[in-house]
């Protein structure tokens, strides 16, 4: 797919727009100051792939120690502003690598222009973040409006994406009349139809590089479907340069669940085991379920390469769907039958199949590492035994 050429902002040490890497981000849920266990989720959020982490800082004592914890942490760090323009000086003296803020929240436009000229001193962007809740007309861009609302007139809901496409331009003028252009811009909505509309219209009308998200998306269950149909139609067209998935949840959970939707569209370089499983049906020959449950949990803390691991309930259908996998389990007749990249090394009984696999995606781990073999290379042309073998096989071996 081709990316939206966009202008290139950095943040600490991660580079957001144009060609850089579409990066994941997550932000803190607990209090910032707080600073032991802000530190310790941030280092969480880290580990499972996050590469900035964002920070709520509402009062003085979390700015006050904003220094200590971007100390301590490998990731870049954003504090997120509401109302009080003195948290983001603040939190700009501290350190921070870059301010998420929304103008119109704080009032005073003379704050906001010392808000933005402390980044211009410090060399830091500002995410310009605009929300559908925070959206208020104004009587003096109802002719701007009224424009906007003709162009989206074919959509649902366009009044509210022209209002926030207005709010975005009115917001972005201040930013103009101070020459600043160290920006990224979010326009986040809770519908995923609207939130694909609006940035497709933002990344027509702006080349600033775009923090995409669904707001309040709600727990993971929904959540997740509300955000990846969102985010995953506007990567897919090279809109959006980095993400934010949010759920009423863990916030572990929108690490992984980003990282996994850049994996899925070849955004990101795989790190670790990728698992692919049948979904199990009438045919199901062992306790499938549990066994993905069991052999994810062990890859993600054992297996440090992309190995692609195929768990498949049967023989009709499982060699056909897993190819392609350098390690695969077929089950029979509550036995399983492993494959290496694509010869058969061993049949096992049910209760064997977690640790023979897990030993086998070790093995072929360290070979690759000492550099004997290659991933994906023999991984094609599994042939499915006969039915009948898998039995007979299995009772006699
Ligand atoms: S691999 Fe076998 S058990 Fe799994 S869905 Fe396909 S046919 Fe059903």
């Amino acid at each position: 797919m081709e990316r939206r050429k966009t202008r290139k902002i950095q943040v600490g040490d991660v580079a957001i727009g144009d060609d850089a890497p579409i990066s994941v981000q997550s932000m803190t849920s607990g209090y910032t100051h707080h600073v032991d266990e802000c530190i310790a989720e941030i280092t969480k959020l880290a580990n499972a792939g996050a590469d900035i982490v964002r920070v709520a800082v509402p009062e003085k004592k979390d700015t006050e120690i904003l220094g200590e914890i971007i100390s301590q942490v490998n990731v870049p760090i954003v504090a997120d502003v509401h109302f009080h323009f003195k948290r983001a000086l603040e939190a700009i003296e501290a350190g921070v690598h870059k301010i998420r803020l929304n103008p119109g929240n704080i009032g005073d436009i003379e704050q906001v222009h010392s808000v933005i000229d402390a980044c211009k001193d410090a060399n830091i962007p500002i995410r310009i973040g605009v929300n559908e809740g925070s959206i208020v007309e104004r009587k003096d861009k109802q002719k701007r409006q009224k424009e906007l609302t003709s162009f989206f007139s074919d959509r649902k809901h366009g009044h509210l994406l022209a209002l926030m496409i207005a709010k975005v331009e009115e917001y972005l003028d201040i930013f103009d009349s101070r020459d600043f252009h160290d920006i990224c811009l979010s326009a986040k909505l809770m519908d995923a139809r609207l939130v694909i509309d609006i940035y497709e219209e933002l990344s027509k009308r702006f080349d600033y590089p775009l923090h995409l998200g669904v707001t309040h998306a709600g727990p993971r269950e929904t959540g997740s479907i509300r955000s990846i149909s969102a985010l995953g139609s506007l990567l897919s067209q090279g809109i959006g340069d980095t993400i934010r998935i949010s759920y009423a949840s863990d916030p572990l959970f929108e690490v992984e669940d980003g990282v996994e939707l850049l994996n899925c569209l070849h955004l990101r370089e795989r790190v670790g085991a990728e698992l692919i499983a049948c979904p199990s049906c009438g045919r199901i020959q062992v306790d499938l379920f549990s066994l993905v449950d069991d052999v994810r949990n062990q890859l993600q803390h054992e297996i440090d390469l992309p190995i692609k691991v195929a768990v498949m309930g049967c023989v009709v259908n499982g060699p056909g769907e897993a190819e392609g996998a350098d390690v695969a389990v077929f089950a029979g007749d509550r036995r399983g039958i492993i494959y290496v990249q694509g010869e058969r090394v061993a049949n096992v009984p049910e209760e064997e199949i977690l640790n023979r696999l897990l030993l086998e995606c070790k093995g072929l781990q360290e070979r690759v590492q000492k550099g004997e073999t290659k991933l994906g290379e023999k991984a094609v042309s599994i042939v499915a035994p006969p039915e009948s073998a898998v039995t007979i096989e299995g009772h006699h071996q």
